[in-house]
């Protein structure tokens, strides 16, 4: 006998369907009959076409990219609400009740080109009401008395329920019997469109329910029994059709782990094929030289943090598996150490390095910093910007195909297709949240056959949860030491014309000691500033609030507060040169004031300046805030930023508070998140459908948990239990999800 005719198959006609093992029925063993599923799943089902009530519909179930039944059960809520009662609805209020009909009838259409209307006395728990329907003659037959339904529409004048959408309600969870006053039905909410709202989005999934039972459950058993997880069916059940709040919740986090779980596996799966790889340059030479100048190059010893970091990148290059390592430290925390001798141990083993800033001033303030650290050695080392002329231009690509450079820094010009290096070992990527995952990757590939090392690294430090969910394939290391010897900065808020008097007073107290000082202001000039109100008072200091501009709070400053000291222009439109001699300047201590845009945000690095006035501090981020404020506090001397803004704001009396760029990333994150509420979304933390960080950092770890502990042990997905979790993660991420790991 055939074993297709005892299996307890509950779905014969779909056959192609069926599990892969069940293909060729007759070839069962008796144990894996035994293990058979009673019924399986149909997704033949999901796969069917969505039926759209009417044409517009149909339209605007494509453009939410809603096709197939399955995509509709994909389609998550936006909210669960409770449904208002009857007697909490307020004249002119939108609204959602949960209603039974008591009676209902057409009205008679008296005038012709009138709409036709139909009425139903509706009531919950709290009281009844008039709904009225327009257009729609056929619900009379659709909705007889005792229906329950799920309306949204509008509270009118005269207790009239103007009904805008309108759903059967039993099936969406709300209760058969009549429920006690107190409780409510809770009605999912969806992202809707133009031709199709969210209740007619319900009522199809209502429709669809059925299809529920065919949802495919990619989390093997002992995993969700581990995690405490329900069933994929049953999580998407909770949050289209749930019966208590809680519920919802529980939905949410399944799919949600699901979700971090599959971007975990990439990750980990990146990362194991990146470990696999082999022709990276092997730097395992004994050093000589990068010790020497770790010995004798330098002012001054280096921290545990760099040293250990050192020990680890040392161990990283002597592999032919290229590094990929971002270094994360603290403003101030002495990266560019670190970087500089990752470059000589490649430039001791006959090899070139790059090193690759976001901005022109940034990478020429690397580049006079190469030079001096390395001062007494013999070098090879180019710059290479956007502003560097074509001859010399030609000369440094020339130089570097030939391997006569041996160190190149620069900007994004390192990565034009025709820059090509003659064997790059060592790329370094300075401020690496600032280059796209492009740029990066252009730096990595310049040889593909020979990929480089890379060091990544950022000054914005990244909260755990942050480093996993966005560079869950690096390795980490993290500075969290600020060298011997520095003072902490001290921060304060300054609001009022009083404490702006005496803060420029500070000012120029440290000015008379011989130190320098930095304003900020967040325009270059007032031309930018949007709306009327920032030229109010022009020829005059700009009132409170007004947005400052660099040029124009220049001259105010130096015939004003600051006069009789030297102060300089620096700002993002000005041309390189200008740009460069304005530095330089200000590095030498010809310049005591720098007035600046947010160009100095990042890498300079001069430390005798020990005051940094922030102009309307209100209008930056907190980790800008964190960063600008690094550009004081690098010497021996105690420093003082002074930021300007309204009094109370949240952002700026966290960076009072705290110095810790960690501590000060976490708050970011959550206030954040806070404005993500209100609106206004940030990048970085919206790439998630379901999972919502940081509230969700339990579950990023539990997902990351068991990702490590699938791809230790089973990295291709091959294991039974893992196959249908092969197929989500290639469903979601395609084919870069299988590229094999190689042995
Ligand atoms: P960042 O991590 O912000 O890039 P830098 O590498 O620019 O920091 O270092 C900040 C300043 O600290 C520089 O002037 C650098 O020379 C100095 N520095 C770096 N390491 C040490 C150390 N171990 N002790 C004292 N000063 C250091
Ligand atoms: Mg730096």
């Amino acid at each position: 006998m055939p074993a297709a005719s005892v299996m307890p198959v509950t779905d014969v006609d779909t056959p192609l369907d069926a599990p892969r093992a069940f293909a060729s029925a007759d070839t069962l063993t008796r144990s894996e009959m035994l293990l058979a599923p009673v019924c399986w799943p149909r997704p033949s089902r999901l796969r069917e076409p969505l039926r759209a009530p009417t044409k517009k519909a149909s339209a605007g179930l494509q453009a939410l990219g809603l096709h197939t039944v399955g995509d509709l059960l994909e389609h998550l809520p936006r909210d669960s609400r409770e449904a208002r009662t009857v007697a909490e609805l307020r004249v002119g209020e939108q609204a959602t009740v949960a209603v039974e009909v008591r009676s209902i009838a057409a009205r008679p259409v008296r005038k012709r080109g009138m709409r036709p209307l139909v009425e139903a006395w509706v009531a919950d728990a709290t009281g009844a009401m008039r709904a009225v329907f327009f257009n729609q003659p056929w619900l009379v037959e659709k909705y007889p008395e005792g229906t329950r339904l799920v309306l949204h529409g509008k509270a009118g004048q005269r207790g009239d329920f103007g009904v805008a959408h309108h759903a059967v309600g039993t099936e969406l969870g709300v209760a058969q019997d009549a429920p006690p006053a107190d409780a409510r039905a809770i009605v999912a909410h969806y992202p809707a469109t133009e031709g199709v709202s969210s209740t007619q989005i319900l009522t199809l999934m209502q429709g669809s329910r059925g299809a529920l039972a065919d949802v495919v459950e990619p989390l093997p058993a002992a995993l969700r029994s581990s995690e405490r997880l329900p069933d994929r069916a049953a999580a998407l059940t909770a949050m289209h059709f749930p019966e208590r709040a809680e519920e919802v919740e529980a939905g949410r986090e399944r799919v949600a782990f699901e979700e971090l779980l599959l971007t975990q596996l990439v990750f980990l799966r990146r990362r194991a094929r990146r470990r696999a790889l082999t022709g990276a340059p092997v730097l395992n030479e004994p050093p000589a030289w990068s010790a020497r100048w770790l010995e004798q190059g330098l002012p001054f010893t280096l921290t545990h943090g760099q040293q250990s970091a050192i020990t680890t990148i040392e161990a990283d290059l002597a592999r032919p598996c290229p590094m990929q390592r971002l270094l994360m430290g603290e403003v101030g925390s002495g990266k560019t150490v670190v970087a500089l001798w990752a470059m000589l141990r490649a430039v001791e083993h006959g090899r070139q390095a790059a090193l690759m800033a976001p901005t022109e001033t940034l990478a020429e303030q690397h580049f006079a910093t190469v030079q001096r650290l390395l001062g007494g050695e013999q070098l090879a080392c180019a710059l290479l910007t956007g502003s560097t002329k074509a001859t010399r231009r030609a000369d440094t690509l020339g130089k570097l195909e030939s391997g006569e450079l041996q160190l190149i820094v620069g900007t994004h010009a390192l990565i034009e297709p025709d820059v090509r290096f003659r064997s790059l070992a060592v790329a370094v990527v300075d401020e690496q949240h600032r280059f796209g995952v492009r740029q990066r990757a252009a730096l990595e590939d310049k040889d593909p056959t020979h990929p480089a090392h890379v060091l990544h690294m950022t000054a914005t430090p990244i909260p755990r949860t942050l480093a996993l969910s966005e560079h869950g394939d690096l390795d980490v290391t993290a500075l969290r030491e600020l060298p011997h010897g520095r003072r902490p900065i001290r921060t304060r808020l300054i609001a009022g014309e009083r404490s702006r008097a005496r803060a420029y007073e500070h000012l120029r107290e440290q000015l008379q000691e011989g130190r320098q000082a930095y304003v900020v202001c967040p325009l270059v000039e007032e031309a930018q500033a949007d709306g009327a109100a920032a030229l109010v008072g022009e020829g005059g200091p700009p009132g409170e609030g007004d947005l400052r501009a660099a040029t124009a709070e220049v001259e105010r400053l130096s015939h004003g507060e600051l006069k009789g000291h030297k102060l300089m222009l620096l700002h993002g439109q000005m041309r390189s040169k200008e740009k460069q001699e304005a530095m330089a300047k200000f590095a030498a201590g010809e310049v005591d004031v720098l007035v600046a845009t947010t160009v100095i945000e990042v890498g300079v690095d001069v430390p005798n300046a020990t005051v940094m006035l922030v102009e309307n501090a209100e209008r930056f981020g907190i980790s800008q805030l964190h960063q600008l404020r690094g550009r004081v506090g690098r010497g021996e001397h105690a420093s003082t930023c002074l930021l300007v803004g309204p009094p109370g704001a949240a952002r700026l009396r966290a960076l009072a508070e705290h110095t810790d760029g960690f501590r000060l990333a976490e708050i970011d994150l959550e206030l954040r998140k806070e404005g993500e509420l209100i609106g206004t979304r940030q990048s970085g933390l919206g790439q998630f459908r379901v999972a919502c960080l940081p509230d969700d950092a339990e579950l990023l770890e539990g997902a990351r948990r068991q990702a490590e502990w699938i791809v230790d042990r089973d990295p291709e997905l091959k294991a039974p239990e893992h196959q249908l979790l092969g197929e989500a993660l290639d469903d979601t991420f395609g084919a870069e999800a299988f590229e094999p790991i190689p042995a």
